[in-house]
C-alpha cells in the first residue's frame, strides 16, 4: 500500500559527481520504499564506489535509467519538485521537506512526478529551476544550508514514507479533472509561446528570460491538461497564421 502510493516518484539527480553519492541515494531511497533512480549525466557510473554504499541497494542501482539531458529524465512527469539549499532571488513557490511530502503524494495520484537533487558543488541552474513548478527546502541552522545529497535524498526519502504511512483515503470524493499535461508537452508549448511573443516584439531583450520565468509560474499554476494545452497551442497557431495574412495584404495594398 505504502509502495503503490509512491510508486510513480522519480528520484532524479543531476550531473552527480561523486559516484559514493549515488549509492547512498539509492540506499536511502530503498529503506522509505522509493524505487525509481534517475542519473543525468553522471560522472562515474556504474561505479564500485556506488555499489560499496548503496549496500543492500544494489537492486535500485541495477534499475537506475541513465540519461542525456533533463528532459528525458522528466518524460511523462506532470509535476517537477527541485531540492535547493537556498534562497533564490528567483520566487518560486517554496514548501519544506515535510510540507512538500504530502503535497507530492497528492499529486501522485494525477499521474508520475519527480524529485531533482542537484549537483553536489553547484546545486540546480536557474534553468533547471524553470523545469520545477515548486521548490523544496530542508530547514537547516541559520549559518549553514548544504546538506550532503545522499543525505538530502535521505530526509526527503523519509518524510515520503512518512506521508505514505498516515495517509487516508480523502473524506470526501474527489474532484474530477483531467491530468496535467506531462512536463515535454509544457515545455513544447513554453517554447512555442515563446517564439511567437518574440515575433511580435512583446520582448525588450534583457527581460525575455525573467518574462518567461513569471509565464511559466502563470501556467504551472494553472497545471493544464493536454486538451487544454492543445487549445493554447491552436490559439498560438492561429494567430500567427493571421498576422501573416495581416502582414501580406499590408504588404498588397502598397
Ligand atoms: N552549494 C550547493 C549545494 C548543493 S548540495 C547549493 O547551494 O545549491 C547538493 C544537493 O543536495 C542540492 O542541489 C539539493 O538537491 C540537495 N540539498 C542540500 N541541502 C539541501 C537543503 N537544505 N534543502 C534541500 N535540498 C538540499
Amino acid at each position: 500500500m505504502i509502495r503503490r502510493s509512491l510508486q510513480g516518484l522519480r528520484v532524479v539527480l543531476v550531473e552527480p559527481s561523486h559516484p559514493g553519492n549515488i549509492g547512498a541515494a539509492a540506499r536511502a531511497m530503498k529503506v522509505m520504499g522509493l524505487r525509481q533512480l534517475v542519473l543525468v549525466k553522471p560522472r562515474f557510473f556504474p561505479d564500485p564506489e556506488a555499489t560499496a554504499l548503496a549496500s543492500g541497494a544494489e537492486d535500485i542501482l541495477a534499475s537506475a535509467q541513465v540519461c542525456a539531458d533533463l528532459d528525458t529524465a522528466l518524460q511523462g512527469c506532470h509535476k517537477v519538485y527541485g531540492t535547493s539549499a537556498r534562497d533564490r532571488r528567483i520566487h518560486w513557490p517554496v514548501s519544506t521537506a515535510r510540507e512538500a511530502a504530502g503535497e507530492i503524494l497528492a499529486d501522485l495520484g494525477n499521474g508520475d512526478c519527480a524529485l531533482l537533487f542537484g549537483r553536489e558543488r553547484t546545486g540546480l541552474t536557474n534553468a533547471e529551476l524553470d523545469r520545477c513548478q515548486v521548490l523544496v527546502h530542508i530547514p537547516t541552522a541559520e549559518e549553514y544550508h548544504s546538506l550532503n545529497l545522499g543525505q538530502a535524498v535521505q530526509v526527503l526519502a523519509y518524510e515520503l514514507h512518512l506521508a505514505a504511512l498516515v495517509l487516508r483515503p480523502p473524506q470526501t470524493a474527489p474532484v474530477v479533472r483531467e491530468k496535467p499535461a506531462p512536463a515535454e508537452e509544457m515545455e513544447g508549448f513554453y517554447g512555442h509561446l515563446q517564439q511567437v511573443l518574440r515575433c511580435t516584439g512583446f520582448f525588450q531583450p534583457v527581460r525575455e528570460t525573467r518574462l518567461m520565468r513569471r509565464l511559466r509560474r502563470l501556467f504551472d499554476r494553472a497545471a493544464p491538461s493536454q486538451n487544454e494545452v492543445n487549445i493554447l497551442r491552436g490559439m498560438l497557431t492561429e494567430m500567427t497564421r493571421w498576422a501573416t495574412k495581416v502582414d501580406k495584404k499590408d504588404q498588397d495594398s502598397l
